[in-house]
């Protein structure tokens, strides 16, 4: 199964589910105490023994493609995060008994790597508020080759395993190769379901998904989109690429990543939107920008030739363009 990419992708599978028990295990020790304190600092050891795990799992098949990461271990080798980084090694020694500080500072270096001809990209933890809040939140990796995302492994933790919207289930793991589908399991492992966007084509009747946090979008075009569509049911708000996994197994049929009318100038990372890409894809969906053009992962670390990101079932991207365009959702907010 997968070929060519048979060993690629079972070290993804591996890599992805291993660092998401991981997390989860993190997130049911450590937040209920945070929060109480306000405190970041569970995400932050999730976030750096994600990226341990997945870029030693990563390195020891594939040592000579670069990974590039959203973390770095600059920070956590200061005397103030000491207490951070001794978290981070109890974390990342459940799984290697042997492990050191120092080794898992450069286990997370190991996602220093620059883009290429042929690189992973991975987000250890995407969605750290819904991590905090005890959401959606998801480890997100993939492969680019010659500049197109041709696998994708996606970890969500708090996931059913319909992939259905709801939080509280068993965890899900999926895997798309270019020209293979996209497939999940349960994140413990057991059988593969292929997974398949909706097959909704009346606009009225879109399910909307988008960002939790309403800093991350523009929630009055949304809220102007939805009255385009005139569609009845209000979006679903979701943290993480999680929105990509509803979205390729059926539970929404469009996702709108728009520009906040804060940060007019915010470019998406790669490690955000690779994944979804080819899950979606895989799946039947279309994924574009906001006014129609394909994600272009040529360019380095952001997808600096784009602007917002529109995904879809395929049969109400058109329609999602045309409302995206009607309410002037389809560019960079003007005069800020
Ligand atoms: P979401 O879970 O959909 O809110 O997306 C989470 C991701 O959004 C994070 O990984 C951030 O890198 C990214 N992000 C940060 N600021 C913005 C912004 N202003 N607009 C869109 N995405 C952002
Ligand atoms: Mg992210």
């Amino acid at each position: 199964m997968f070929d060519p990419y048979t060993n690629e992708a079972e070290v993804a599978l591996q890599a992805v589910r291993t660092a998401a028990q991981l997390c989860r295990r993190i997130q049911e020790e450590m937040v209920a105490e945070a929060m109480v304190k306000v405190d970041r600092s569970p995400v932050t050891v999730a976030d750096f023994a994600s990226q341990a795990v997945v870029a030693h799992m990563l390195h020891e098949t594939f040592a000579e493609d670069p990974l590039v990461a959203e973390e770095d271990s600059t920070s956590l080798r200061t005397p103030d995060q000491e207490g951070t980084l001794r978290a981070v090694t109890g974390y990342v020694s459940t799984l290697y008994t042997e492990s050191k500080p120092e080794m898992v500072c450069e286990w997370i270096d190991l996602g220093s790597g620059e883009p290429s001809s042929r690189f992973w990209v991975l987000d250890p933890i995407d969605g750290t508020k819904g991590f905090l809040r005890g959401d959606q939140y998801a480890v997100a990796l993939a492969l680019v080759e010659g500049g197109k995302v041709v696998l994708g492994g996606l970890g969500c933790p708090n996931l059913n395993r319909e992939m259905k919207p709801d939080v509280g289930g068993v965890g899900a793991v999926a895997i798309a190769v270019r020209g293979q589908g996209a497939w999940v399991t349960d994140m413990e492992g057991g059988s593969f379901r292929e997974l398949k966007v909706s097959d909704r084509s009346d606009p009225t009747q879109a399910r909307v998904l988008r960002s939790y946090a309403a800093e991350h979008t523009d929630t009055d075009k949304i809220d102007q989109l939805m009255a385009a569509l005139d569609t009845p049911h209000p979006p679903i708000l979701m943290d993480s690429a999680a929105k990509y996994g509803i979205l390729a197994a059926g539970g929404g049929d469009l996702l709108f990543r728009l520009i906040s009318p804060q940060k007019p100038d915010y470019i998406e990372s790669i490690w955000d939107q690779a994944v979804g890409h080819i899950l979606v894809t895989e799946a039947g969906g279309r994924v574009s920008d906001l006014s129609g053009r394909d994600l272009d992962f040529s360019r380095g670390r952001q997808l600096v030739g784009n602007v917002g990101v529109l995904a879809s079932n395929e049969l109400l991207h058109a329609a999602a363009l045309e409302a995206l365009k009607a309410v002037g959702a389809d560019r960079r907010p003007e005069g800020l």
